[in-house]
């Protein structure tokens, strides 16, 4: 750096942007972040970070920042005071909640708040509002993974740690491109010196990440869950099981092998594709090494079967014994850069501190830590999103408080869905950056963001990570903490009741140790200290465990059902629900690329990033390609039966199988969310955007 823009101090802080949770420092020249660069010392990335991490400072300065707050005034949305936009929202709220009862106002959230603020957000929602309709943008990418965890294990919670990736023989990726999209887990990957290390990527596209593999498996889409079923039907028929672990740490056994008959190898081979040597030998590796680990993402979770598909890969680490050592475990990588701290906080799949809905003893414990009245919390969950977005369409629901997300992006069947929110009475964009769905609120509340504010992330790994501020908010944007106690104060009673003497987010901090407590994910013995002294601690952090756990389900952590043995599930594959026609014979698999985040709102003003991923391309395989007559550079159409999307640059590669194509959905320019389908996870309320039946055009524009 030179000595020009070399910045005055460096602040110790953790990025923003997925769930790898990156250790690093935001650099600060004259009150302005001018730099980031990887922090040495942590565990997480030592010292690397990935194109989005090194330029987060930009983010930060982007010319798409919300200065003021804002209210539409005669069409137009203008700045406002916070007196006025808070006003505005508080009676509009209270009229319709007098009116049409208390759940007519729904809150959708996000995975990028800190741990303080989904905390805060969740309590000023549920006991404050008194509406349970709230969910977050996580139901779009980790709900499966919650449920499966939740029915197989008996409560939320990643396994194990980014250091198994390191111990393990046998590594199965699967529906998980992570070179893209949590670049800096490879590093951990790459560590394993192993003498037998494998890495077996389990994936219908050859992504980036089947470079680094041993052993690629070109599954055919949405079949894993029959691929799964099938090698624990090889397992148990070969006499493989580990019948000890089974015996003493399961139940369903009896119930499961009976229900394999139906998933023989052959009939696996014909559903997936994978020939019946292969499946064997897949097998085999489960239990022929000591050490196997199977990590997933959106491949598994964006699906219809999302949480069943989770369930059957656990049941093959509890029918091998490979969990709760060092290099196995069923492993579930985030999203965001938060997700967990709204699985854990939230109130969304649960109260706070993974205690279920409907657990009168929890319920109890909890209203009795915070000092509320326990008849004012929920009962039930609410609404899941895309409930609440139907609950919108019916009228039953008429205000929609929405908090750094962008449905307009990132939602399925846009036409739908916009044609929906205009039914609102009242839309709020709670964000730090004027994204499509900003643009189309009644008011704006001007957020501040990442650098600016001060709490916790936590990462994939369970590893709560310090968060600190750099620089000053943007204009007269609050810190998402500061927003929500200050709305508070325009409810009667409300802030005096559940954020007594609450002015930092310490305070709310505080109060999390206190209600995690106990639970499986214990913060008790975090302190914002230890987290800058340590570089991040992996709950549970308690009297037993002073630094923090590196996996669940050891001999000192049980399973969290309630005869502490996990379930062995039965569980039925289904086929593709919208299944390819004629008409629309090509099926599309959407995803993410390495230089861009999510809607972009974040990234689509960096320079770099923008120069690297401008727009939208479609990877077409070789003989699609052939018959539509396209080669790579040239602009072509996709159409499904919710829209059409125009002037997509064509991609020629192998990488894509025969029949299908991938398109990443970061882009508003070619909105490829036109096409997906309303269709979701029964159980996680997860959609499933992996597959659509669409009809390609080798025309760019009708
Ligand atoms: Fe940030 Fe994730 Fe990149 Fe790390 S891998 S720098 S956490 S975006």
């Amino acid at each position: 750096i030179s000595d020009e823009k070399k910045p005055d101090k460096w602040i110790f802080s953790t990025c923003g942007y997925c769930g790898v949770g990156c250790g690093l420092y935001i650099g600060v020249k004259d009150g302005k972040a001018v730099y980031t660069k990887g922090n040495p010392k942590h565990f997480v990335n030592q010292g690397t970070l990935c194109p989005k991490g090194l330029s987060e400072h930009q983010m930060i300065n982007s010319p798409h920042r919300i200065a003021t707050p804002m209210i539409r005034k005669d069409g137009e949305l203008q700045s406002a005071s916070w007196e006025e936009a808070f006003g505005k929202v508080s009676s509009e709220f209270k009229r319709i909640q007098k009116e049409h009862g208390n759940k007519a106002v729904a809150v959708i959230g996000t995975g990028q708040f800190l741990t303080e603020e989904f905390y805060t957000l969740g309590k000023f929602v549920q006991l404050g509002l008194r509406t349970n309709n709230y969910d977050g943008n996580t139901t779009l990418c980790m709900a499966s993974a919650v449920m499966g965890y939740k029915q197989s294990l008996g409560s939320d919670g990643p396994v194990g740690s980014y250091e198994d990736f390191e111990k393990a023989d046998t590594i199965f990726l699967i529906g998980a491109n992570i070179a893209d999209n949590h670049p800096i887990l490879t590093l951990h990957i790459n560590k394993n010196k192993r003498e037998k290390k494998k890495v077996i990527v389990i994936d219908p596209r050859a992504s980036k990440t089947s470079q680094m593999a041993d052993v690629y498996i070109p599954v055919k889409p949405r079949t894993d869950l029959a691929l799964f079923n099938g090698l624990a039907y090889i397992i148990l028929e070969q006499g493989w099981e580990n019948e000890g672990y089974i015996a003493a740490n399961t139940t369903g056994i009896k119930e499961l092998r009976k229900h394999l008959q139906n998933y023989p190898p052959q009939e696996v081979a014909n559903i997936t594709g994978i020939d019946v040597k292969t499946l064997y030998e897949l097998a085999r590796e489960f239990v022929s090494q000591e050490r196997v680990l199977s990590a997933w993402t959106m491949g598994v979770n964006q699906s219809f079967m999302g949480t069943d598909t989770v369930s059957s890969i656990i049941n093959l680490h509890l029918l091998t014994g490979h969990i709760g050592r060092e290099g196995t475990g069923p492993f579930s990588i985030t999203g965001q850069c938060n997700a967990m701290g709204t699985r854990e906080t939230g109130f969304t799949s649960s109260l706070p501190g993974y205690r279920n809905f409907g657990d009168e003893k929890a319920l109890k414990e909890y209203a009795s830590i915070v000092n509320v009245p326990e008849e004012i919390i929920p009962r039930e969950r609410g609404y899941k999103y895309a409930e609440i977005i139907d609950a919108i369409d019916r009228g039953e629901i008429k205000a929609l408080w929405i908090t750094a997300t962008n449905p307009l992006v990132s939602f399925v069947n846009q036409k739908k869905l916009r044609k929906i929110l205009a039914k609102l009475d009242l839309l709020v964009a709670q964000d730090a950056f004027l994204g499509d769905t900003a643009q189309i609120a009644d008011v704006i509340f001007a957020a501040a963001t990442w650098g600016e504010k001060e709490g916790v992330y936590t990462n994939s790994e369970r590893r709560c990570n310090k968060a600190n501020k750099a620089v000053e908010p943007y204009g007269e944007s609050k810190s998402d903490f500061d927003i929500i106690l200050e709305f508070s104060k325009y409810f009667e009673g409300v802030n005096e009741m559940f954020f007594p003497n609450w002015h930092e987010p310490r305070d709310a901090f505080e109060e999390w140790r206190k209600v995690s407590k106990g639970q499986l994910c214990d913060y008790s013995g975090i302190t914002y200290e230890l987290l800058e002294e340590h570089g991040g601690i992996q709950w549970p952090c308690n009297e037993q465990f002073p630094l923090g756990s590196k996996r669940l389900y050891t001999e000192d952590i049980p399973f969290r059902t309630v005869d502490k043995k996990a379930k062995l599930l039965s569980l039925e594959w289904h086929p593709m629900l919208e299944p390819v026609s004629p008409e629309f014979p090509v099926i599309l698999n959407t995803g993410r690329t390495v230089e861009q985040w999510h809607t972009r709102t974040k990234t689509r003003s960096i320079e770099i990033l923008d120069n690297l991923a401008p727009e939208a391309w479609v990877d077409v395989n070789p003989s699609d390609a052939k018959k539509l007559q396209v080669k790579s550079g040239d602009r072509m159409s996709l159409s499904s039966p919710r829209g059409r999307v125009d002037n997509v640059i064509v991609r020629v590669t192998g990488s894509v199988r025969q029949g299908t194509v991938f398109v990443p959905f970061h882009f508003n320019e070619q909105l490829v969310n036109t096409l997906t389908q309303d269709s979701f996870c029964p159980k996680s309320g997860e959609p499933n955007f992996k597959q659509t039946a669409i009809q390609l055009h080798s025309e760019a524009v009708p």
